[in-house]
């Protein structure tokens, strides 16, 4: 008998079938509303509730299995692997990309301005600001098109995605970055933060100027 067959007849036979069924919907429910909803902290709310039903249903099916080591358990354990590793992975390689396509420094000035450990000023003339994993990254030309307290309103953004990444390791992944003016709520949120530490006219001014630039 093939796992297959084998962890469908165990499954069929046992009193854990019903529990296991409806935990296997909501996992496939989770899957379907992570791919649905727009808004990321809606995303990760599925993501993380997709993940713990899985986890859930794996002693659930241990329990109902006379098979010694059932396809579900292995084909989750390879996804987590996987998806830990590329977490943890991701952020490393994107620095290495972009240290060898475009070039950065580290700025020591900048850090002491926002009170973030880590931040680097990219060598373009184009204006950009993300945040990866716990650095944040500024382009020289965003630098050189703000002022002081407009570069501290951007650099303020960020630092609410530094604050933010720490938690869920899945963030890590995304390249939050300051544009373009959008509706989620972490992107809300943020602007809240920064204009706390800059200011609102800073925060505007920022993004006036680096709309026009885009215009
Ligand atoms: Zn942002």
């Amino acid at each position: 008998m093939n796992a297959i067959e084998c962890t469908i007849t165990c499954l069929r036979n046992s009193q854990m079938f019903i529990p296991s069924i409806l935990i296997s919907v909501g996992f496939f429910v989770s899957i379907f509303g992570y791919f649905i909803v727009k808004d990321s902290i809606e995303k990760l709310r599925f993501y993380w509730f997709a993940n713990v039903l899985a986890l859930v249903n794996m002693p659930v099916l241990f329990l109902s299995m006379s098979c010694d080591m059932i396809l579900f358990i292995k084909l989750y354990l390879g996804y987590a692997g996987i998806t830990i590793a590329m977490l943890l992975v991701s952020p490393f390689l994107y620095k290495v990309y972009l240290k060898r396509r475009i070039g950065f420094e580290r700025d020591a000035e900048l850090e002491r301005l926002v009170g973030v450990d880590r931040v680097n000023v990219l060598n373009t003339s184009l204006p950009k600001a993300f945040t990866l994993g716990n650095e944040i990254f500024i382009s020289a030309g965003m630098l050189d098109l703000l002022e002081n307290e407009e570069i501290k309103a951007v650099l303020a953004h960020e630092k609410f995605h530094v604050l933010e990444n720490k938690t869920p390791l899945v963030s890590r992944l995304k390249y939050l970055t300051f544009l373009p003016i959008s509706q989620d709520k972490i992107e809300v949120m943020a602007d809240e933060y920064a204009k706390k530490i800059a200011g609102k006219e800073s925060l505007e001014m920022a993004r006036r100027k680096i709309d026009e630039f885009y215009a």
